[in-house]
């Protein structure tokens, strides 16, 4: 793993501006960037896109008015120190403080690299006695950081404990790193989570960029899926990174052709010091549009926004319905022209 400025020019020049950040002080998301990782990127190239995502810039230490520390109001929503329910149905638990590599973009930087802990007994317990209580939830997030930042042994530990009575949980593993660090997952993890699973374990990944997907990192998505864990990713939308139709469309058939379902496509959450890296929303929106006539409905991934202040997710899609004309709604049609569909 590369921590430091020293190790990083071992293998690729900063700017001025990446090495600022370097210099400046104050709270900052560390720099952590796997060796497999860091050999994505091209080092001739100061834009590349991957580069993009792990090496910092000083444009992270001046956020705007609207950015802050917890945009999704993660905190007012948290019912144990580490477990969030915002939705009846469904809870994010937060396993890890730590991922393999840090994401420039992390919308969770209040607690991702913070205090370098995972969740305690005492603290799964607690979950375990929320999850009884409860019989609403329905779906259980596990995430961080990044959940496989615990050995084998300790997510075993944590799967039996969380299942508890429960027998009828789904469970999400949200993880990045078969895209950042792919040999973390091996025939001996996939064992051991095909003897603990009670009910269905989806994999939720996130590829950014059509690179990210080498032989390694499809590799290690080829043992979930050949193993019964269903494949999804979700996106996020980032400037200088995916910020063009051709690139997004090439990422979601290469997710859909390797057995990824392109589930979402994130606008960029209005977190501190993310701001050069966030699209603009009516932007988005176009890219939407000309994606979804490019793409087939497997492929397309729903863009969407998460509210400030926790208020929800809102899907962003280009409105086809234009009015009605008496009993008729009148539709502006993705291959051109206008046409009508009775309305009842
Ligand atoms: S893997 Fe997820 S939690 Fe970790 S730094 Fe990236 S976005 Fe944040």
């Amino acid at each position: 793993m590369i921590k430091s400025i020293e190790e990083l020019e071992k293998f690729i020049e900063l700017s001025s501006g990446e090495r600022q950040w370097f210099e400046a002080q104050g709270e900052k998301l560390p720099l952590l960037v796997s060796r497999y990782y860091l050999a994505l990127i091209d080092p001739s190239d100061p834009l590349d896109p991957i580069r993009r995502q792990v090496i910092p810039s000083i444009e992270e230490l001046t956020p705007s008015p609207e950015e802050g520390r917890d945009p999704l109001a993660e905190v007012v929503h948290s019912v144990l120190p580490r477990l969030i329910h915002r939705y009846k149905n469904r809870v994010a638990l937060l396993v890890s403080d730590t991922c393999a590599t840090y994401c420039r973009h992390c919308f969770r930087r209040r607690f991702t690299a913070t205090e370098d802990k995972i969740i305690s007994p005492a603290e799964i317990d607690g979950v375990r006695v929320y999850l009884k209580e409860h019989p609403e939830i329905k779906e259980i997030l596990l995430t961080g950081g990044d959940p496989l930042t615990l050995s084998d042994q300790r997510l075993e530990q944590l799967f039996k404990r969380l299942y508890g009575e429960r027998n009828d949980l789904t469970v999400r593993l949200c993880t990045r790193i078969p895209v950042t660090y792919p040999q973390r997952i091996t025939s001996k993890l996939i064992a051991m989570l095909k003897k603990v699973r009670r009910g269905p374990i989806y994999l939720m990944t996130q590829f950014n960029h059509p690179r990210e997907l080498t032989k390694e990192s499809i590799g290690a998505i080829n043992l979930f899926v050949d193993n019964g864990f269903p494949a999804l990713n979700q996106a996020v939308l980032l400037r200088g990174v995916n910020d063009s139709v051709e690139v997004l469309e090439e990422l979601m058939n290469s997710l859909l052709f390797n057995r990824i379902k392109p589930y979402y496509l994130f606008q960029g959450d209005l977190v501190e010091g993310t701001g050069h890296l966030r699209v603009p929303l009516k932007e988005g929106l176009i890219l939407e549009k000309e994606l979804r006539k490019r793409l087939s409905g497997l492929a397309m991934p729903t863009y969407a926004v998460d509210l400030p202040g926790g208020a929800g997710k809102v899907v962003l899609t280009y409105n086809y319905l234009t009015g009605f004309n008496e009993n008729v709604a009148i539709f502006e049609a993705p291959q051109g022209g206008q046409v009508g569909y009775p309305s009842g």
